[in-house]
């Protein structure tokens, strides 16, 4: 927390967003290189983020709660820079789907997991550590990937899993075009496959890829994202031929854990700046905190976050027990994960605009980190699964495994007694579960309840009372308006928002 609070990281991330990474195509004598140009800083900023195994810890400490940790961690630097937490996240994440294939996994887990970030262009095998990326999205759709048109062709006899293949495609998308060692979709003969590509050959060439264009992005500037062409990329296939959508799943559901924590932490960033800027400035002879509709913006605000981290948390802890084999704790991860991506993703950006406009017109100025914390904040709700495809897999999860309701449901009881709107709440979404079928159009308003219950029952068990009672009273009573701040009467808005402060002596 102080390294990613601090003045250097901050800069850093400032320097890393202002000079944009630059694709290079070519080297002086006309040959393909297809490498991007990163300011320092970016690299910097890389190797702290794995210095930190923020990328790895879940792995690389085997006991209980090494998932919330790691979670933790990425909470924290998406507060720092959050450019970085894309490479960072995904090289997380690869772990499960690598572990589709034993032989392929123990050769890679190790330098995945290192603590070493190396950005030299050359085989991943000659790095100490390496970091992964997926090319997946392709221009025909990004939802719906078995419209996927690249093509695997088997390079030698032998066929599937752990066999190389040659692609031949384009991608729409491919973020950190300079990722050691990617994941990437194409269609076989057997169906839609997963394989793994390395970005350069054990010869030191390029794989078989070119790099089109980089991404002019809203935001997550400091990252690159491009478009890409294979003709004849090498790769082996991993995991079952014609599966290749079972096998990213696993990496997707904790890539989504991730965004879901990531937006906590962006929120948790903006929110902070808020409260800085409204204790330090005055006006009509006070601390804009202290005028009583600036208090409950900031007290509304503060709730949010709090919710939101809870919410994350308590599903990383999920995931954590259900990787250790407790079965409904992986039935509520499996669950749960969806609707909290999709709830923090989803209001992250309305978050941050509030407590930009509480910076007044310095929050709306490029000086400033709330402008960067802005176009940064819709972009979780888009990749690995935009709203509306999250809230459908929520639903396909309790349609398919009846097992994830109850072990939701069963999480939700645990609050149970401790208020009265909380059960009423509870009960009117239990019989709407129950109903099973016909969700589909009402999905967003089922998933939003799903994630708002969820966060009550926690604030419930672990929060202050004044935090809990003005969660109940405004988002499960419904004594709330449409924009944050617009609370009933009679809340300990003081109490939410000390709580919220960082005590910046310490
Ligand atoms: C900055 C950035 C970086 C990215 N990096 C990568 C990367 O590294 N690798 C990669 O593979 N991809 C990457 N992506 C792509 C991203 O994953 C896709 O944009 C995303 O999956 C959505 O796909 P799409 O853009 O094709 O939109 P579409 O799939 O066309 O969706 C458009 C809209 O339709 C809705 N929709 C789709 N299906 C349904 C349905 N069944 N019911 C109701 N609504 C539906 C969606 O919710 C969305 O609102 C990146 C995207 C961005 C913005």
């Amino acid at each position: 927390g102080a390294e990613v609070g601090s003045a250097a990281v901050q800069r850093l991330a400032r320097q890393a967003n202002r000079n944009l990474p630059e694709l290079r195509t070519h080297d002086r004598f006309g040959n393909r290189i297809d490498v991007i140009d990163f300011h320092p800083a970016w690299h910097e900023l890389m190797r702290r983020t794995w210095e930190s195994e923020t990328h790895a810890y879940a792995w690389t400490h085997d006991r209980s709660g090494a998932q919330v940790a790691r979670a933790a961690l990425s909470y924290l630097w998406n507060q720092g820079e959050n450019g970085v937490c894309c490479p960072m996240g995904m090289t997380y994440a690869s772990i499960a789907a690598l572990r589709h294939d034993p032989a392929l996994h123990d050769a890679w887990a190790p330098r995945i997991n290192a603590r070493a970030y190396d950005p030299r262009a050359v085989h991943a095998a000659d790095k100490p550590g390496v970091t992964v990326g997926m090319a997946m999205t392709e221009k025909q759709g990004g939802s719906d990937l078995r419209a996927t048109q690249t093509i695997a062709v088997a390079a030698t006899p032998r066929r599937g899993a752990g066999a190389e293949y040659r692609l031949t495609g384009h991608k729409w998308f491919f973020s950190v075009p300079m990722s050691d060692v990617f994941l990437t979709l194409a269609q076989t003969e057997g169906g839609l496959s997963c394989f793994l590509a390395t970005g350069w050959l054990p010869d030191g060439t390029r794989n078989r890829l070119k790099l089109q264009r980089l991404k002019d992005k809203c935001g997550n500037k400091s990252n690159a994202s491009s478009e890409v062409e294979f003709y004849g990329l090498h790769a082996v296939m991993l995991g079952d031929e014609g599966r290749g959508i079972r096998t990213i799943i696993e990496m997707a559901h904790l890539t989504r854990l991730d965004f879901a924590v990531g937006s906590a932490g962006l929120m948790r960033q903006a929110l902070s700046q808020a409260i800085a800027h409204t204790t330090g400035r005055r006006a009509f002879q006070r601390a804009l905190v202290d005028l009583p509709i600036m208090r409950g913006v900031i007290a509304d605000l503060a709730i949010e976050s709090e919710a939101m981290t809870w919410m994350g948390l308590r599903l990383a802890g999920a995931l954590d027990a259900g990787e250790r084999g407790d079965a409904a704790e992986a039935a509520l991860s499996r669950v749960a994960t969806p609707v909290a991506k999709y709830w923090a993703c989803k209001r992250a950006p309305g978050f941050v605009a509030e407590a930009l406009e509480c910076h007044g017109g310095n929050g709306f100025i490029a000086d400033h980190l709330m402008e960067r914390l802005y176009r940064e904040a819709p972009l979780n709700g888009i990749w690995e699964g935009t709203g509306n495809v999250i809230c459908l897999d929520a639903l396909r999860a309790m349609q398919r495994a009846p097992e994830t309701t109850e072990a939701y449901l069963d999480e939700l009881r645990r609050a149970r007694g401790a208020d009265r709107r909380y059960d009423a709440f509870v009960d009117r979404l239990a019989a709407r579960l129950a109903e099973k079928q016909g969700l589909e159009p009402v999905a967003r308003q089922v998933v939003e309840r799903m994630a708002l219950a969820l966060q009550a029952g926690l604030l419930l068990r672990h929060a202050p009372d004044a935090v809990a009672e003005a969660f109940c009273a405004t988002r499960l009573d419904g004594d709330w308006g449409h924009a944050y701040g617009a609370l009933p009467a009679g809340l300990d808005t003081g109490a939410i928002v000390d709580r919220a402060r960082i005590d910046t002596d310490a």
